[in-house]
């Protein structure tokens, strides 16, 4: 600053000049709310999204930008949009493509929290869903209605890992018209990439195995530009119709095939409904991002060892990880995960005269390293029990349908020595 300025004025402008690169190798953490106009024409341009540039937090951010970009890049997408949580990733891409009064079939392996989101508020605002086992094919094609939307589920579903058969889903989405929108978050692009076997949308959990640590929410939706929303325009009257909001212009006109998309679930529906990233948070999972391949790689080996044991311990039943021989989606792993299964799998104790919900807490409850945490893809190897935890409201029916029992344990293998993980498995399994 030139002139002589007061205390107050000094301690809010000092030392920074917005627009000056400052040659930091990290991505800097831009925690701003807003951004300084240069003029009252340009300020007027970029509320019209006539010009391109960042106006306010809610809708965009550098940080963010730097994470959507990248997690475009390594999905093989053409944009996304990084929100404050999977959930709201969920929440906001599902919503952008049913509309009023659409209709989506889920597959019923889902996530608890989108199972909610599904069966119970979508309903109160007037969305239908039919939920279908993901591996029954003609439920998937018996389950379209007119005004179906969207198809949706996840490539490796979580407790029991079901690995999806994309491409079969893929194409009887297509064959209705809609797009197939895949929760990757278990599976992530490094083992599986959903555009490569027709998928049109993805979402993910950020705060899952993008992050890696267990310390930050966040939530990316990636258009994988792929589905041809012009064949059937009328179908999508968010995105072709002319709207007063982008100057009476659709957004498909002002944006293009490849940010229309983007920009009806940003500008519109996270501008409107505010589920915004925290830079500090993009921030955290773009440094969570930079190793998701060596930290995939060695949750997959540990996982490998630890299903292992598992699977040959006598207090343990069912082991459900791809690698064990008997398990039922081994051959759809073989062709969707080259290079190997998730560490996100459960295991059921092998059955006894006794409860099996006591024998599953005795065996929680004796665990040292391993903790009890309702959370998945943390650096450091977890466990939770679904039927009290992330699926306790579930109906018994749904529960069953989601291959849920009292003697489940879900487990996140971590990046601990793996025989670590071991020594304190079989020190609590002992006690089952
Ligand atoms: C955790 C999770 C979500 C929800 O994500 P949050 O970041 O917790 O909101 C959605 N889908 C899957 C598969 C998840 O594991």
């Amino acid at each position: 600053m030139t002139q002589a300025q007061g205390f107050a004025t000094t301690q809010l402008h000092e030392g920074y000049t917005p627009g000056v690169p400052q040659f930091t190798v990290a991505t800097p953490v831009y925690q701003s709310s807003a951004y300084v106009f240069s003029s009252l024409t340009e300020a007027r341009e970029k509320f019209a999204l006539r010009e391109k540039g960042y106006i306010y937090s809610r809708n965009n951010n550098p940080t963010q930008a730097v994470l959507e970009q990248r997690l475009a890049a390594l999905e093989g997408g053409v944009a996304a949009a990084a929100v404050s949580s999977g959930q709201a990733a969920v929440a906001l891409a599902t919503l952008a493509l049913l509309g009023r009064g659409g209709h989506v079939v889920a597959a019923s392996q889902l996530y608890g929290g989108t199972v909610d989101l599904f069966d119970d508020t979508l309903r109160d605002f007037g969305l239908e869903v039919t939920f279908v086992d993901q591996d029954d094919f003609d439920g998937w094609r018996e389950a379209v209605r007119p005004n179906t939307r969207a198809f949706f589920a996840e490539s490796v579903a979580n407790p029991i890992a079901q690995v999806l058969d994309v491409a079969s889903v893929a194409e009887i989405a297509h064959e209705a018209g809609v797009p197939l929108v895949i929760d990757n978050t278990v599976a992530t692009p490094y083992l599986l990439r959903p555009r490569e076997h027709g998928a049109d949308i993805v979402v993910h959990s950020a705060t899952k195995f993008i992050g890696g640590h267990g310390s930050s929410l966040g939530g990316v939706v990636v258009d994988l530009g792929t589905f041809d929303f012009a064949a059937e325009p009328e179908r999508w009257p968010a995105l072709f119709v002319p709207h007063r909001r982008y100057g009476e212009v659709s957004l498909w006109e002002a944006f293009g095939p490849e940010r229309a998309f983007i920009t009806l679930v940003k500008s519109k529906l996270v501008g409107d409904l505010g589920p915004a990233l925290s830079p500090f948070n993009a921030f955290q999972l773009i440094q969570g991002l930079e190793t998701l391949d060596l930290r995939v790689s060695r949750h997959v080996e540990n996982a490998k060892t630890v299903a292992a044991f598992l699977h040959d311990h006598p207090a343990v039943g069912v082991v459900f990880h791809p690698s064990i021989p008997t398990n039922p989606w081994k051959g759809v792993a073989r062709t969707y995960l080259p290079r190997g299964a998730p560490s996100v799998f459960a295991f059921e104790l092998a059955p006894s005269e006794e409860d099996a919900f006591a024998r599953a807490e005795r065996v929680i409850d004796a665990l040292g390293t391993i903790r009890l945490v309702a959370n998945i893809g943390d650096a450091r190897t977890i466990v939770a029990h679904p039927a009290s935890m992330t699926h306790n409201h579930m109906s018994p029916e749904q529960l069953a349908a989601a291959g849920i029992s009292q003697g489940t344990i879900r487990i996140s293998v971590g990046l601990e020595d793996p025989a670590d993980i071991i020594a304190d498995l079989a020190q609590a399994l002992a006690l089952a």
